[in-house]
């Protein structure tokens, strides 16, 4: 049976959980509610209901879920009233909340309201990921030494509260978040050291930008770059394996790899540069290399409420875990020590 469902700030994001929920298979949308008026009504003209407060909400009996897409720092308290005074199940927007403390908090109050409690990791379905996912478990290139997830913009931070520190905002919290979720999902080992530089191009009080290494306890490593001032954007994953390379140039794009087949070469033809020859930095040809493409893979992001619908009905473990989200941000609780202290910090996470 379907779960009834309500969502908390009817903004940009509340409005697409919205417009999935009239779509959804796993849930029933019973309205929204929004602190502010003109949303308010942007609902009712839309023919869907819309709360007077968050009580009317948590005291209705119908309700089994809530979505939160408020700003940042809201999250917590609204989810910790939702789990124990309404004892409905809740999802977050990402960031879930903004330190490992006010999460710990959030675990707390629902495993003593005994319901689930989730962040919506949407980018999980994103199909660039999914093939670099793919074929890191494939093994296909061997051992993955580096893994790089970049994602530019050339727009700055939206001008809303992104660009405000109280509201949670800058770009850590904000695609930050999507991709070291995404990286910890591809890369299941723990991890030794992080070191993170944050940009202030276009904001002094946040980061519009961050470049952030992550070691892994194997050696292997991943790098995270978010820019909001890139005018030409770098690919989108690039993966290097002890037997080939791969690339995600686009997320519209498919995922390319060029395969080693034999190390050595008989003969290389140098290539002639403005200043002189080199051998070593010569293409390959097709004799000691494969090049493929790896197909797109199937996505449905309906799967994330049929997901936590089967969860809190038992018959499903919740896809985002409590473990997962808690390392998401110890991630981030590292990156900003090592940004401010200026060097890598060490880490057990
Ligand atoms: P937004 O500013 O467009 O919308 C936020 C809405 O929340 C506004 O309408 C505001 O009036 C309302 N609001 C503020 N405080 C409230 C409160 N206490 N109670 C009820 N309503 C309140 O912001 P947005 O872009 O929709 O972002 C909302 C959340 O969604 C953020 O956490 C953001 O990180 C997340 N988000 C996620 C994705 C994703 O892909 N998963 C994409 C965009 C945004």
């Amino acid at each position: 049976m379907k779960k009834n469902l309500v969502v908390i700030g009817y903004g940009g994001m509340g409005g697409w959980h919205v417009n999935h929920a009239l779509k959804s298979d796993a849930v029933n949308l019973l309205g929204i509610y929004d602190i502010k008026e003109e949303r308010e009504n942007a609902a009712k003209e839309k023919g869907i209901y819309a709360y007077s407060s968050l009580e009317e909400v948590l005291n209705d009996k119908r309700v089994d879920l809530v979505t939160i897409a408020t700003p940042n720092d809201v999250h917590k308290e609204i989810a910790v009233r939702a789990l124990i005074e309404g004892g409905k199940n809740v999802i977050s927007e990402k960031p879930v909340t903004l330190s490992t403390a006010d999460l710990q908090s959030m675990i707390d109050a629902s495993e003593k309201a005994g319901r689930i409690f989730t962040v919506h990791q949407n980018r999980r379905w994103d199909v660039d990921y999914l093939a670099t996912k793919k074929l890191y478990e494939s093994g296909d290139i061997g051992a993955v030494f580096n893994i790089e997830s970049r994602i530019h913009g050339s727009r700055g931070i939206p001008s809303d509260w992104r660009g405000i520190k109280e509201f949670g905002g800058g770009m850590l919290y904000d695609w930050g978040v999507h991709l070291i979720d995404q990286i910890l999902q591809i890369v299941k080992e723990p991890i030794v050291g992080i070191y993170c530089r944050f940009d202030h191009i276009t904001n002094d009080e946040v980061d519009d930008g961050f470049k952030l290494e992550i070691e892994f306890t194997t050696g292997s490593r991943a790098y995270i770059e978010v820019g909001t001032y890139n005018f030409i954007q770098l690919p989108r994953f690039y993966m290097q394996g002890k037997n080939g390379t791969a690339i995600v140039q686009d997320w519209r794009e498919n995922c390319k790899v060029v395969k080693c087949k034999h190390w050595h070469e008989s003969e290389v033809i140098p290539v002639e540069t403005a200043a002189g020859l080199t051998k070593t930095m010569a293409p390959r040809n097709s004799i000691t290399v494969d090049e493929y493409e790896i197909d797109r893979p199937e996505s449905d992001v309906h799967d994330f409420y049929r997901n936590i619908c089967a969860a809190i009905d038992g018959k499903e473990e919740q896809f985002v875990t409590h473990v997962q989200m808690m390392r998401v941000l110890k991630v981030i609780e590292a990156a900003f020590e090592s940004g401010e202290k200026n060097q890598k910090v060490l880490v057990t996470i």
